[in-house]
């Protein structure tokens, strides 16, 4: 394995970390790029922020970033949420921001602002998601990270939540950004090795609403940003490694008000039966590459077929064993690819199910 060049020199950094900062506060804003990649800058802000109304419009030069012409370049960035900054520690933080072009037009990037419309009119029925996020690590050459140099590791079988070395790679790397998202207000709700080796997935939910892209985002970009230091790169692509290796998806989770309630099967069945009328409208924004994932096999329905089930999971929807036994909580879109846009995927569920 080649080294990291991004490795940072933690002894020689350490005392200027522990500079006084003289009140002010860094405010690292994130946003999403053409490619749908995450990018990010630093301000400096007077004092603490206590409120969203205490942070600038900003921009930046969306020529460099697939999402302006050069003649037009300026984006700007409005800050959408806020969170702890687990890297730099202290008061300072990290911005959720939404793009907008300068004709007052959000930016073709900024899916944000379609759900936040459509959790705005859905509201009374308390919408609430947690999105299966899966990944796929490689080092700095490429190869599939801690995979043998010029081969392949066993087949598939005991990597799932496996144990042990030669079972599960990165298991440092993925502690560490477990811990950044709680320190950071993330709603993660845990983790597990994935079936193929150096695949994992990290759990973020329930959250309601808007709150679930904003999380995926943050989610996101600390596992980025954490990796960064590792010499790790992470591929959020649906069929990372060609051949009889799993596949990455981004399973959501969705629940209203009615279907956590007492006889909520009945709510779960007629939003099913929503899904199962626009499965061509979901699929066009469940993911890029998402018919190499979609297979029929390898634990997924076939992308061309809607299908649902209890305990399916072959099925473009499951209903958990555990919710038809009680009769309600929740249903599990399977078919959303690990590279989606969570804010335009809980957008068209919400739309599907409850506002069409
Ligand atoms: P799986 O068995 O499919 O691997 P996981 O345990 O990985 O399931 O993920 C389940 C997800 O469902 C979590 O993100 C959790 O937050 C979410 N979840 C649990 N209850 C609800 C609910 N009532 N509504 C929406 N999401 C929920
Ligand atoms: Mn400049
Ligand atoms: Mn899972
Ligand atoms: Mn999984
Ligand atoms: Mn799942």
């Amino acid at each position: 394995m080649s080294a990291n060049p991004n490795a940072k020199n933690a002894a020689l950094m350490a005392p200027y970390m522990q500079l006084d900062q003289r009140g002010k506060v860094q405010a690292e804003y994130i946003w999403i790029d053409g490619d749908g990649e995450i990018r990010g800058k630093t301000t400096t802000v007077d004092s603490k922020v206590t409120s969203l109304k205490d942070l600038k419009e900003w921009n930046f030069d969306g020529s460099s970033t697939g999402q302006a012409p050069g003649g037009n370049s300026d984006v700007y960035l409005r800050p959408a949420a806020y969170y702890p900054d687990p890297f730099r520690g202290g008061d300072n933080i990290i911005v959720v921001a939404e793009c907008w072009n300068n004709d007052g037009t959000p930016n073709k990037t900024n899916h944000r602002y379609q759900c936040n419309k459509f959790m705005e009119q859905a509201k009374e029925h308390v919408p609430w998601f947690g999105i299966e996020q899966e990944y796929s690590l490689f080092d700095m050459d490429d190869k599939p990270y801690g995979w043998p140099k010029g081969g392949f590791p066993g087949p598939q079988g005991p990597y799932y939540c496996g144990v042990g070395a030669g079972k599960v790679y990165a298991r440092d790397l993925i502690e560490a950004h477990y811990r950044a998202c709680l320190y950071a207000g993330v709603e993660i709700s845990g983790i597990n090795a994935e079936v193929m080796p150096s695949q994992w997935e990290f759990q973020v939910g329930p959250c309601l609403g808007i709150k679930m892209g904003d999380d995926m985002v943050m989610a996101r970009y600390l596992l980025i940003r954490i990796a960064e230091e590792w010499g790790v790169k992470v591929s959020f692509h649906p069929k990372a490694v060609p051949g009889d290796w799993n596949g990455a998806g981004c399973h959501t989770n969705y629940s209203t008000e009615a279907m956590r309630k007492e006889g909520g099967m009945k709510a779960i069945e007629a939003a099913i039966e929503k899904l199962s009328k626009r499965h061509k409208e979901h699929i066009a924004v469940y993911g890029a590459d998402n018919d190499l994932r979609l297979t029929g096999k390898h634990e997924t329905g076939h992308i061309g077929d809607f299908s649902s089930g209890v305990a399916n999971r072959g099925a473009s929807i499951r209903i958990p064993r555990h919710v038809a036994a009680q009769g309600y909580g929740y249903l599990e879109d399977r078919r959303p690819a690990s590279n989606i846009d969570a804010y335009q995927v809980t957008g068209i569920i919400v739309e599907s199910t409850l506002l069409l």
